[in-house]
């Protein structure tokens, strides 16, 4: 029997990607999303374009006999956004979450898939040990986009308890690749650099903070193979999705001017730059055979080409 899923974000950079995988995998897939995906043609069955913001749009996103929901429409950005936006991260993305997890246990989905981040965790020394997935509590997260994601961890967690469905959640970290926001004030810190890096004419580009704060990147084919692992897994708890390369903000920038070819010297100056280090386990999601095939060279060498073509149409 064709299983039937519904991609709630399939306009975005993770939910156009997730499509494409869950129809390779043999699929039938509904997108649902406030607007179609900006780069490519949803290869969904069927786009439904629709505010979740509105529980009877959830509920008409959901109708038929629908086995799984990935759930990954948020109002999202990168530091920026999050740290400027933060009443409307918690009312949009709070109303999405409750809509939809409202409207899938109505319709009796078997199972049900939630995007959360690793910004729940608090922030980290230095050195420190990584965090489990458990060290998510006592819960002190660094900005209300981490709050509001371990908010709708838990309705999904107690929607599940009461109404019976398979829930699965990953954390994912910072991702990266094709087709994400390169532009607009929402894009993350790969996707920025880049961009500034594909502009810059003098050789220098502004970095916010000091290039300290530690980071990981996930390469977008590798976090869509994590969720498909998780959701086809036994696995209930929430999981860290991510790779154990952490770079220095410095790093990530010499890093992309290598990829680009180019000599760049950054101008620190101050930003929202979040917390100061990462470093999260990934036992349980590797315990899953998930192995990252894209260091943060290799998943470059595929993202910056594309950013630097956006730049350059973008420019004539
Ligand atoms: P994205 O912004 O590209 O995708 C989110 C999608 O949600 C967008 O297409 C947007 O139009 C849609 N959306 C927003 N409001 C909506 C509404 N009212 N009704 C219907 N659709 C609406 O972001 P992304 O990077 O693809 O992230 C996908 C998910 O993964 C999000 O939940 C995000 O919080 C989570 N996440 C992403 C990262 C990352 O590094 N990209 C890291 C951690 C967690």
């Amino acid at each position: 029997m064709t299983k039937r899923a519904v991609v709630c974000g399939a306009g975005g950079f993770i939910g156009s990607h997730l499509v494409q995988r869950l129809v390779d995998d043999g699929y039938w897939v509904r997108g649902v999303d406030i607007k179609h995906p900006e780069w490519t043609a949803s290869p969904a069955h069927e786009f439904v374009v629709a505010d979740l913001r509105e529980p009877q749009a959830a509920t008409a996103a959901l109708n038929g006999d629908i086995h799984e929901v990935y759930q990954l429409a948020a109002d999202m950005g990168g530091m920026g956004f999050i740290h400027n936006a933060e009443t409307q991260i918690m009312h949009n993305s709070m109303l999405i979450n409750l809509n939809v997890v409202e409207a899938a246990a109505t319709a009796g989905v078997e199972r049900y898939f939630l995007a959360s981040s690793v910004c729940v965790y608090r922030d980290m020394e230095l050195g420190e040990a990584e965090l489990t997935e458990e060290d998510a509590y006592p819960a002190a997260p660094d900005n209300e986009y981490g709050w509001e994601k371990l908010y709708a961890e838990r309705a999904v967690a107690s929607y599940a308890r009461e109404h019976g469905f398979e829930p699965r959640i990953a954390r994912f970290q910072n991702c990266y690749g094709p087709e994400g926001t390169w532009n607009g004030g929402r894009e993350k810190a790969p996707a920025a650099l880049s961009r500034k890096i594909a502009e810059s004419v003098d050789g220098t580009i502004e970095v916010w903070g000091d290039g300290s704060a530690v980071r990981s990147f996930v390469y977008i084919e590798d976090l869509v193979d994590g969720v498909r692992r998780l959701v086809d897994s036994d696995v209930r708890s929430p999981t860290n999705i991510g790779t154990r390369e952490y770079v220095s903000v410095e790093q990530l920038v010499g890093l992309v001017a290598e990829t680009a070819g180019k000599e760049i010297t950054p101008v620190w100056v101050p930003g929202p730059v979040g917390v100061q280090n990462r470093n999260f386990s990934n036992d349980r999601i590797e315990s899953l055979g998930y192995e990252p095939r894209f260091d943060l060279a290799a998943g470059l060498a595929e993202t910056y080409p594309w950013i630097a073509g956006q730049v350059a149409s973008s420019n004539g």
